[in-house]
């Protein structure tokens, strides 16, 4: 993978340093990169995240961005960890974090086989911080899932959550967006409401023009309050089926291909 040549093209020290990577930085119109490994324009990983933005508002129809997303980028796990525990202690251990703060909305990682993914979540959580006056933590997260999975099939199914989701059915679980709306601390998500935000939101892109136009509508309000009502009345006055018809929507999709759906929005269906 080009990733490799990324951490190959110097042998950095690991610092063990409270300073954030900034020997290099590469700037677009919507991101700065900052690494103690220099990265190109024309790097991968800039034209990824520059394609995300374009996918992100593309499919979610946002307004112009306010304010750029800061990336810093880690040239090894060691010092990304020591970094990230020595500044945020209470912070639990993740290959990643968005942290967006008054004076900046800064995203952390480290290269790795994993560092694509991991950016394209981080990144999403910092457009739509960077567009929208609140989030919401569900939302926030199943946004996050649906645009982590490769950029080159939008949509596509989401293998680690799919496989949570069938497993959650074989135990007889029930989706239940009431409880995932109640959720505001990232720490108390387990790896099924991970799955089951994922679900909604690629249930509601993909499943029909009314349930898209519901979470784009939600969308549209989320960008001028920060005391947003929720989402789930709207969802069943506009789509009453919707309990029964996210169940069959996860049930219909297959792990690594689009589903296709009648929403026009994403062209077809994590
Ligand atoms: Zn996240």
């Amino acid at each position: 993978m080009t990733l490799i040549a990324i951490g190959c093209q110097s042998t950095p020290k690991t610092t063990f340093s409270t300073d954030r990577p900034s020997l290099h930085s590469v700037a677009t119109g919507h991101f700065v990169i900052n690494s103690d490994v220099r990265l190109d324009q024309d790097n991968v990983l800039v034209k990824e995240l520059e394609e995300l933005h374009d996918q992100v508002y593309d499919t979610l129809q946002l307004p112009e961005q306010r304010d750029p997303v800061h990336v810093y980028l880690f040239s090894d796990e060691a010092s990304y960890r020591f970094y990230m525990h020595t500044t945020w202690k209470d912070l639990p251990p993740r290959r990643a974090y968005f942290v967006g703060t008054a004076r900046e909305l800064a995203v952390y990682s480290f290269i790795s086989p994993q560092v694509k993914e991991d950016l394209r979540h981080e990144f999403t959580h910092g457009l739509l911080h960077a567009t929208l006056q609140s989030v919401p933590l569900w939302l926030d997260e199943g946004l996050a899932e649906y645009f982590e999975v490769d950029a080159s099939t939008p949509g596509a199914a989401h293998a680690s959550h799919l496989r949570e989701l069938r497993m959650a059915e074989s135990e007889k679980w029930n989706p239940n967006l009431y409880r995932l709306e109640m959720l505001t601390d990232f720490r108390d998500l387990t790896t099924r409401d991970y799955a089951e935000s994922w679900a909604w939101v690629h249930f509601m892109l993909n499943d029909s023009d009314e349930s898209a136009k519901v979470l784009l509508d939600y969308l549209t309000v989320l960008r001028s309050t920060k005391t947003p009502k929720r989402l789930m009345p709207v969802l069943e006055a506009a789509v009453p089926s919707y309990f029964n018809g996210m169940q069959t929507h996860v049930l219909k999709m297959q792990p690594g291909h689009p589903i296709v759906g009648t929403a026009v929005l994403t062209g077809g269906e994590d």
